[in-house]
């Protein structure tokens, strides 16, 4: 609970900071600010339940210690992650403002804030001159309002992972899913935890991601031997397969007949490995496009498709011979 009126006092006028640079401001303002956040505050306290709540609950800090060394690749991929794990302990996160270039500084700056109604917890990342990873550079680790109960990986029965598997391919999306069954159930669990489970039967169902790599390496590296057809594969430093690429002996003929003109593009990670696919086409003489060389890629980077376009290339130079003129 409040300790004193004044902690109550700092905490209404911090909450009502539009900008985030402000907030910090506002404190030291204490005069004029506090009085008029205070009676906005109890104009809105009257109008609406939810504010009521607010104002009976105390500062919550929360741990942030595990964020600090953290770093991302991209501003979406931060997003992600914080709000996920946000939601794992029972809030949500938005985006604030706009990414913002910060010139002198020679970053770039993004907030992520309580999406609760006056609260003033917010994550500022940023990416710094040398580096374009985000990374946590200030917390105002304050919410105003108790944190919701989510309910536990471990609260999930058989009955609930039956109803899970049921309504996998029914239910529009992960997030609906977790609806449905919170509602079914009258449970509060959050979509992170439903989606754990559906990999986890995925699993089940299809075997697992790594078993899927071993086999595919088995059965290409087999079938090289017996049809030579073209297969390359990259493995990083951990042994994990990073990328392949392969060519059938029915495209490299389609690509030995048809090679006047080819077309690549590559599809964003439709598959369930979450791999960018690249695949080159040629137009046979009926006009129809056949696929001549697929390759799936670690990442849609300039050095994956340099690696496929690499390993084509390598492998047309040894198929085509020049005509003579
Ligand atoms: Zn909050």
């Amino acid at each position: 609970m409040i300790n004193n009126e004044e902690e109550l006092l700092n905490l209404t006028t911090i909450s009502f900071g539009n900008v985030e640079e402000e907030k910090a401001d506002k404190i030291s303002d204490k005069d004029e600010e506090i009085s008029e956040g205070y009676d906005k505050y109890e104009d809105l306290d009257s109008e609406n339940q939810e504010n009521q709540e607010n104002k009976n609950s105390v500062k919550i800090e929360i741990d942030i210690e595990n964020l600090v060394e953290r770093t991302y690749n991209s501003r979406k991929e931060m997003g992600k992650e914080i709000k996920g794990w946000a939601s794992y302990l029972g809030f949500n996160l938005r985006f604030g403002t706009r990414e913002e270039y910060l010139v002198k500084e020679a970053c770039h700056k993004s907030t992520l804030e309580c999406n609760k109604k006056y609260c003033p917890f917010y994550l500022e990342f940023r990416t710094s001159e040398n580096s374009d990873k985000y990374q946590l550079f200030f917390a105002w680790n304050v919410h105003n309002h108790a944190l919701k109960n989510r309910d536990k990986a471990s609260d999930i029965t058989p009955e609930i992972l039956e109803r899970i598997n049921q309504l996998k391919g029914i239910a529009k999306n992960t997030g609906k899913l977790t609806e449905a069954i919170n509602k079914e159930f009258n449970k509060n669990f959050n979509a992170e935890i439903i989606r754990y489970q559906l990999k986890k039967i995925k699993d089940q169902d299809f075997g697992f991601i790594s078993d899927d790599a071993y086999t595919l390496v088995k059965m290409f590296e087999e079938e090289e031997k017996k049809s030579h057809l073209f297969f390359k594969k990259k493995l990083d430093e951990n042994n994990i397969l990073e990328n392949f690429c392969f060519m059938t002996k029915r495209m490299e003929k389609l690509y030995t007949h048809f090679n006047d003109i080819i077309v690549m593009d590559a599809t964003h990670k439709t598959n369930r490995f979450g791999l960018p696919l690249l695949d080159i086409v040629v137009v046979n003489n009926l006009g129809q496009t056949c696929t001549v060389f697929v390759a799936f890629l670690k990442n849609q980077k300039f050095e994956s498709f340099l690696w496929a376009l690499n390993e084509f290339k390598n492998f047309i130079d040894l198929l085509v011979t020049p005509k003579s003129f």
